[in-house]
């Protein structure tokens, strides 16, 4: 299988990654990314839906219908598209949603694709509308309308491309356009990891890596992992840093609790961001309700950010409600930052 990027994978989230090792933290991600079925741990549900469509589709001789993951970030959403395409032996092609400025270069990838190839857009709810409306031709016709001439000479040209198939991933399934949504033969959504399945993560990434994991010290820090995969496998490397500096390589019980807290991770996952959002919304709006762009505002975050990377594990987790006048903090928070109640309403 051929992979080409149009981009690099850099734009995802790099918390525990400072920026100058951005490039090598790519290159460890990838090198950890399963390569098939068997080797993506957990999803079961999202895995056996897709073994079966492969197979329906490998039998009819068929190109697999254009399919939508969604999920947070760091889930596996990449990790799928790319085993899916190895799956049907199909080259892969990788771009995203801001990558794509004009409706020109969609077309001009459009236009370089062979037959059954496939097309991964990361991020396809940020697709401005001009360029998805490129796509709406090309996933349901297998073609694209070029504009031809000026004025009133003007006119409209229908380019054939060959059937490909579309896989996009969004962390934002509600903003994507019906219209697209609906072209989406396949939508699955990725749900967060349990420990187990961190754990199991863990001890395959120590495997490939050749890094000294103790099994209860696999376990500690599967429960400190955001229920993600891609924060367990940089904490495994943070981890793998603090043992070989201080404890002869191998990583125990005690190598995870001293890296931790160096870390400022505490013993239900929560990070900096975490727990400063958390911490914002106790000490600053007595629990809520508050709306986003002034949580982001107070912290000194976008909004993206908030919205996309520390509040869909914070709602999971039960520290977290959004409500109709804005989000609001359980009382589960307050007594996890050991901070005495302030709520007004405590019905809310
Ligand atoms: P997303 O596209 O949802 O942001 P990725 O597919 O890039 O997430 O996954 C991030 C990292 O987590 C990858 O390096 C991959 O190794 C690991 N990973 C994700 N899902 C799994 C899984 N189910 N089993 C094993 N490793 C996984």
């Amino acid at each position: 299988m051929v992979i080409q990027e149009d981009r690099s994978l850099k734009d995802k989230d790099q918390s525990l990654v400072s920026p100058q090792n951005i490039d090598e933290a790519d290159a460890f991600e990838n090198s950890l990314r399963p390569k098939d079925f068997n080797n993506y741990i957990g999803q079961s549900e999202v895995k056996n839906n897709l073994k079966i469509f492969c197979q329906a589709s490998k039998k009819r001789g068929e190109s697999l219908d254009h399919t939508l993951f969604y999920g947070p970030p760091g889930l596996g959403k990449t990790t799928l598209s790319l085993i899916l395409a190895q799956e049907m032996g199909a080259q892969l092609r990788i771009t995203s949603g801001p990558a794509l400025e004009k409706p020109g270069d969609l077309a001009a990838i459009l236009t370089s694709l062979k037959e059954n190839d496939f097309l991964f857009i990361d991020e396809i709810h940020r697709l401005r509308h001009t360029v998805e409306e490129v796509l709406y031709t090309a996933m349901e016709d297998f073609a694209i309308d070029l504009v031809v001439g000026k004025g009133p000479t003007a006119r409209t040209m229908r380019l054939k491309i060959p059937r490909f198939t579309l896989v996009g991933a969004t962390t934002k399934a509600s903003m994507l356009a019906g219209p697209l949504r609906d072209r989406f033969g396949h939508v699955e959504r990725l749900r967060f990891y349990t420990p187990p399945e961190i754990q199991e993560i863990l001890e395959r990434s120590a495997h490939i890596l050749d890094i000294t994991l103790k099994k209860d010290a696999a376990q500690k820090l599967s429960y400190c992992a955001r229920k993600t995969p891609r924060v367990a496998n940089r904490l495994l490397r943070r981890m793998r840093d603090f043992a070989e500096i201080l404890h002869e390589g191998t990583i125990t019980t005690e190598v995870i609790t001293n890296g931790l807290e160096n870390l400022s991770i505490d013993e239900r996952g929560l990070d900096h961001s975490d727990q400063l959002f958390l911490r914002t919304m106790c000490e600053k709006f007595n629990g809520g309700p508050v709306g986003l762009s002034t949580i982001a505002a107070s912290m000194g975050e976008e909004e993206n950010t908030v919205e996309d990377m520390i509040e869909p594990f914070l709602l999971q987790e039960g520290f977290l409600k959004k409500t109709a006048r804005g989000r609001v903090v359980t009382d589960q928070a307050f007594d996890h930052l050991n901070i005495p109640y302030t709520r007004q309403h405590k019905q809310l």
